[in-house]
């Protein structure tokens, strides 16, 4: 609750508070109100009018909050990070990676040492390629590192524009399958940037029949398929001085999807949803709180309708940790359908995405939100938060929905030993 005055000032009518604004000095809380007209205080040692002008992007305020601070530097379980980028296919076009040349970010030998320091038990790259490329990642992280490492498969989409590419699919996950592959894996491929041409013509659907194949091989091998569908609703809509990603965007114009030229959040999500309903067969991850963390009531119909549904909370601790009553409730509610990952890309490469920036620093910060209470800090390793400019709040789970969460949700869905 804020003090009378400040509710005050709210209500007052537009006149009646530039009246307040130029007769009061410093804060406004308790100073004295300037009854000589106007003017500059003496004592005045605010920035200058002209200061106002300072660009956004050279804000950085400090919080004068005196909270506790909790360091959490290894997690309470040993955990599973089941969302990982250790490798990346080589060969992107228009948002659509192809081939089975891969290009690796990390090495166990460099990973290791840090998933050691964190309690980290095992790392899931997903995007592990396909074909040949994909038997090259098992053999340098899961054959080197046995248990430390899985690696999933991804979906063939050069051979998209071939006529019987939904057979074709289904024989490429098989061959993923045989060869140890953990699961399958869709970045925001489907529904955004696969066209019939693969990189030309129409925009091919979420649902479209093709893939139904693809899906229901995984079902059969009990491969659970890892989907990002959308992105975060404010990315399909204008990039102005309304939307809360605003610098975001700024610095990543690219993942605007704003415009007539794209479905709309609504509808990828539908058709998200039309595949899952016709798949039950088949478990679905969603990736990010299934792109509705910023509407945890609507992702929690869709895990009541759909009991084939799981989520990861990764690159979205940043909308859980604001609503943190709300998400504790989501917690406690899908506390065996909730996996952790971070989303994390190894340096270089994940640089420019702090929220993603894998280091001692991006867990220690995942694993301060689930355990404590703390109030009020940063989600991301970074001078700006760089998902919107807010803090968040920890969630403080307790010790048998955060053993799930780090750990035996995701051992359970991945075949490992409890
Ligand atoms: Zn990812």
């Amino acid at each position: 609750m804020l003090p009378a005055h400040h509710r005050q000032q709210r209500r007052a009518d537009p006149a009646r508070r530039h009246a307040w604004n130029v007769t009061r000095t410093g804060c406004g809380c308790c100073a004295p109100p300037m009854l000589g007209g106007g003017g500059k205080n003496p004592l005045q040692t605010a920035p200058s009018a002209g200061s106002e002008a300072l660009r956004l992007s050279e804000f950085q305020p400090r919080s004068m909050l005196h909270v506790p601070v909790t360091q959490v530097q290894t997690p309470a379980f040993p955990v599973i990070d089941v969302h990982t980028h250790l490798s990346w296919m080589s060969e992107t076009r228009s948002g659509v990676s192809l081939g089975e040349a891969m290009t690796y970010f990390a090495d166990p030998a460099e990973l290791l040492p840090l998933m050691d320091r964190k309690g980290i038990r095992t790392m899931v790259n997903l995007t592990g390629g396909t074909g040949r490329g994909l038997e090259e990642t098992i053999a340098r992280f899961d054959a080197v590192a046995p248990g430390r490492f899985r690696t999933m498969t991804e979906p063939s989409f050069a051979l998209f524009d071939q006529p019987d590419y939904a057979r074709l699919q289904a024989e490429a996950i098989e061959h993923a399958h045989r060869v140890g592959a953990a699961g399958l894996k869709l970045l925001k491929t489907l529904g955004l940037y696969l066209r019939e041409g693969i990189d030309q013509g129409e925009l091919v659907g979420v649902d479209d029949a093709r893939f139904d194949p693809m899906w229901e091989t995984c079902a059969a091998r009990r491969m659970p398929v890892f989907i990002h569908t959308s992105d975060p609703e404010a990315f399909f809509l204008p990039g102005d001085s309304t939307n809360e990603r605003y610098e975001e965007l700024a610095r990543h114009p690219d993942w605007s999807f704003y415009g007539p030229e794209y479905p709309s959040h609504r509808d990828l999500l539908a058709a998200r949803d039309r595949v899952i309903a016709r798949h039950p067969g088949t478990t679905f991850v969603l990736m990010h709180v299934g792109n509705q963390a910023e509407d945890l009531a609507t992702i929690a119909a869709c895990m009541d309708r759909h009991p084939n549904v799981y989520v990861d909370i990764s690159a979205r601790i940043s909308e859980l940790g604001r609503q943190p009553r709300m998400a504790r409730r989501f917690f406690e509610r899908y506390q065996d359908r909730i996996l952790f990952g971070t989303d994390a890309v190894p340096a270089p490469y994940g640089n420019d995405v702090p929220q993603q920036l894998l280091g001692d620093a991006l867990y220690e910060i995942y694993y301060r939100f689930l355990e404590t209470e703390d109030e009020y800090f940063d989600y991301a390793p970074a001078a700006v938060p760089p998902q919107g400019r807010w803090s968040i709040y920890g969630v403080g789970l307790p010790h048998d929905i955060l053993r799930k969460v780090y750990h035996d949700n995701a051992a359970r869905l991945l075949g490992m030993d409890p």
